[in-house]
């Protein structure tokens, strides 16, 4: 075991602050990671105030990780010391199971340990990437390429796969008109990904307070859904809408933007219960899905993409006594377009 820097959450509600943790001695397959940038991803906010339901204390945030290598097991083979890598939303699953089998270990049948907030298969609770270091099984570890820097990097670990899967499992690309709903941390890098992608993107944002941005990012087109002519001009238009909205949302109404035989995949997770009409579903016979981040291989496969199309997060690089005024300001919808921790800090 190892004692390491960490901020953590003491308590459901209470503000982050600056702690120790015991980090495992490195195991037969394991590496240890330098932790070099942490991304602050919206559920790190959900779960530190219990807003799903009761959460582990103190929680250690973090599954949006990016470092260096900087000690590996003696069986381990596809990492060495210095190489750049990346962890993500979680660290082992049974490996067994048809989906860990099939690199949906997201979705592993007896449950995958998540980064934090989780009991391992040791019995051990994780803790996450706002600290120093942590250990990790190579097997739920992706590699940075060289072509992205580590900070803009973070953030995809969690934004960049999360909207990455349903882009591709939906069909985003030439001839397809796509929407984002939700202009945070992973609406923007859903936008530079189905623009990448070769779809034509529309952005779907409270106000146009962010336009300009939107536009740069890649965004063919900008609305406001706060006007309710958008809903108007807009009705039947897209094959796919990705809502990535952190609180509960007027389905019907979004529904009604697609056109028939068209998807609907929402990705953010409200604290409460979101409703919707079926009319609004069974009218056109759309689709309405969900989507959870993605498994290892896919997650290697967004970071080479983004690599190759020169996609990172757009980043706001703070020090970790600014967690808690971060959180404060995401709240807010005040993000442009992710915090990332610079780990040096803690
Ligand atoms: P974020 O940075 O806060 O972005 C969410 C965006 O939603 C905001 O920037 C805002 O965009 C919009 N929004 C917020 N409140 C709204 C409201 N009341 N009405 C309409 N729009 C609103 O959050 P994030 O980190 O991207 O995460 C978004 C959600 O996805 C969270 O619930 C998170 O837990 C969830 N999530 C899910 C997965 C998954 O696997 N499915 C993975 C990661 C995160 P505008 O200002 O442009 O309107
Ligand atoms: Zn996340
Ligand atoms: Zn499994």
């Amino acid at each position: 075991m190892t004692t390491v820097a960490a901020y953590a959450a003491p308590a459901a509600n209470a503000p982050l602050e600056r702690t120790t943790i015991e980090r495992r001695a490195v195991r037969e397959f394991d590496v240890l990671i330098d932790i070099k940038f942490a991304g602050i991803c919206h559920t790190d906010i959900h779960l530190v105030r219990e807003g799903w339901g009761e959460a582990i204390f103190p929680m250690v945030p973090g599954h949006e990780i990016a470092g260096v290598v900087s000690e590996v097991g003696p069986g381990v083979t596809k990492y060495k010391v210095g190489d750049r890598v990346g962890v993500g939303c979680l660290v082992d699953s049974c490996r067994e199971c048809d989906n860990c089998k099939a690199g949906q270990e997201h979705h592993c049948v007896r449950g995958a340990v998540q980064t934090y907030n989780a009991i391992g298969r040791d019995g051990e609770i994780t803790y996450g990437g706002y600290a120093t270091h942590v250990v990790v099984d190579e097997n739920f570890v992706v590699r940075i390429p060289d072509g992205l820097s580590l900070d803009v990097a973070a953030p995809l670990l969690c934004a960049g796969i999360t909207t990455y899967a349903p882009l591709k499992q939906w069909g985003a690309g030439p001839g397809k008109k796509v929407a984002v709903v939700g202009l945070g941390g992973l609406g923007h890098v859903g936008v530079k990904i189905a623009h990448a992608l070769g779809a034509e993107v529309t952005v779907l944002s409270q106000s146009l307070r962010k336009k300009d941005d939107g536009l740069k990012l890649g965004a063919d087109h900008y609305y406001a859904t706060s006007d309710p002519k958008t809903f108007e001009e807009l009705a039947g238009s897209f094959d796919l809408i990705v809502s990535t909205v952190s609180a509960p949302l007027d389905l019907s109404a979004y529904l009604g933007l697609l056109k028939t035989g068209g998807a609907l995949v929402n990705v953010g997770v409200p604290e409460e219960p979101i409703a919707f009409h079926p009319f609004s579903l069974i009218g056109g016979n759309k689709i309405l899905a969900g989507s959870m981040i993605g498994g290892i291989p896919e997650t290697q496969e967004m970071l080479d993409f983004c690599a190759e199309h020169g996609i990172g997060a757009e980043i706001e690089r703070i020090a970790a006594s600014e967690i808690n005024q971060a959180y404060e300001r995401v709240l807010a919808s005040d993000v442009r377009y992710r915090f990332v921790i610079d780990n040096a800090t803690i």
